[in-house]
């Protein structure tokens, strides 16, 4: 079975100069959704794709354009400025307005003329969170990262036995969601220090980054109705980079026996381009546990999970401090993973969640966890980099970081390349922290 189609050709390029560098994030194979606002504007939002440097205004260019039979309704959503209801369409809508701008957007379009009239520079675009997202759920499918955190924690039991069972998530907090870039306020909360016998409450001194992907649900599923997890697929819209800030020293405290809660609600940050499902086809591998593991139970095991079931995303990590952007140094990167080391596939989430009735709607956001790589100097989280505090990075401006301090911005990135494929880009997830 092909997943891929024309639109994955590596050798189509755009009339959209920019995106045809060969670094370029978004190029005419990438084609993410975002919601955006002018700059300066206090418009509605509109939706756009990434395209290069620009944004095509989805908005203008359903007025605007002529497009074949069967796609102008597809497009009154996205014109409308609603993603959630275009990404409830399903995929069939998602591929075949895919089809339909990636052959507007090609090299000698006849769409070209009027949809150069439609284009907005990025850096005049002031990006907005792509849809309202109801329900947030964080998973842990980072083993390297959850027996990392796990030595730390229960040295004695790194990794509990329900965990190569069972997807591990939690309920997360949907309404401190932001859209990089983001300022994110340190967060103040309860903390137990080891040399004191009573908590006291204040400003988190261990504040960390969590370096996650997001999967955004496109087709809902009704209260009492599970998704079998070969239809899971056709559920998933797209993904974006997810920062799951975590007060490491208010979640050492409370985290027992509920899990985290404010350690975690304060903020998470998002990249602001769906990377869709459909983008990513190419990029699919084979899924299975390490030999010795058990067998994933009949709901979370399919043929096509075992065929394709992994996603190729090289994952990266970057801190710009105060100190070196006041000396004019370049942010810093400071791991790289990639998402092939999950334990788990965004189709076993979503069939996992979904698995007791549990509904789903558009628009919710599926956290992967943290996807630490299997190196040393693959941890996700400064809380793996410094060995909990214990052995703090050295920066190149001189610095050293155990945990963030105020006026760190990280960066996200990732990327995805592969035989026979075209790269693309996620774009920057950027969060700043403030006192
Ligand atoms: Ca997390």
């Amino acid at each position: 079975m092909s997943l891929t189609d024309a639109t994955h050709d590596p050798a189509l390029t755009s009339w959209v100069a920019s995106a045809n560098a060969a670094d370029c994030d978004f190029p005419i194979q990438n084609l993410p959704f975002g919601a955006f606002r002018r700059a300066k504007t206090d418009e509605p939002v509109r939706i756009g794709v990434a395209i290069g440097d620009q944004v095509l205004d989805l908005k203008l260019a359903a007025a605007q354009c002529p497009w074949p039979d069967g796609v102008t309704d597809l497009l009154v959503p996205l014109a409308a400025g609603d993603l959630a209801a275009f990404m409830a369409l399903g995929p069939k809508a998602w591929r075949r307005v895919r089809a339909a701008l990636s052959a507007a957007l090609a090299e000698n379009s006849d769409q070209g003329p009027f949809l150069e009239l439609c284009l907005v520079p990025q850096s005049d675009a002031e990006m907005q969170l792509p849809c309202r997202i109801g329900d947030y759920t964080d998973f842990y499918t980072g083993i390297h990262h959850a027996t990392a955190v796990g030595q730390l924690f229960r040295p004695d039991h790194p990794l509990l036995p329900n965990y190569k069972w069972v997807p591990i998530g939690y309920h997360g907090r949907a309404s401190s969601i932001g859209v990089g870039p983001h300022e994110v306020r340190r967060p103040h909360g309860q903390v137990k220090r080891p040399d004191r016998d009573m908590p006291d409450v204040g400003p988190s001194q261990r504040l960390d980054y969590e370096l996650e992907l997001g999967a955004f649900v496109g087709v809902g599923n009704a209260l009492g109705d599970p998704v079998p997890i070969d239809r899971a697929e056709a559920h998933l819209f797209g993904t974006v980079l997810l920062n799951d800030w975590s007060a490491r020293d208010i979640q050492a405290w409370e985290y027992q026996p509920l899990g985290p809660f404010l350690s975690k609600n304060f903020a998470s940050t998002i990249s602001p381009w769906i990377v869709t499902m459909d983008a990513l086809a190419p990029f699919r591998r084979a899924f299975a546990h390490p030999p010795g593991d058990p067998a994933p139970l009949p709901y979370l095991d399919s043929e096509f999970n075992r065929t394709h079931g992994a996603i190729d995303v090289t994952l990266e990590v970057w801190l710009h401090s105060a100190a070196m952007r006041q000396r004019g140094l370049p942010a810093q990167q400071l791991m790289r993973s990639n998402f092939l080391d999950a334990y788990w596939t965004l189709a076993q989430l979503l069939a996992h969640h979904t698995v007791g009735g549990c509904n789903l709607q558009p628009g919710d956001l599926l956290g992967t966890g943290t996807l630490s790589g299997p190196q040393p100097g693959q941890g996700g989280s400064l809380l793996e980099l410094s060995q909990g505090g214990r052995q703090p990075l050295v920066l190149a401006s001189g610095e050293t970081r155990a945990f963030l301090a105020d006026g760190d911005t990280v960066i996200l990135r990732a990327h995805c390349t592969g035989p026979g494929a075209r790269r693309i880009g996620f774009g920057d997830c950027i969060g700043t922290v403030v006192a």
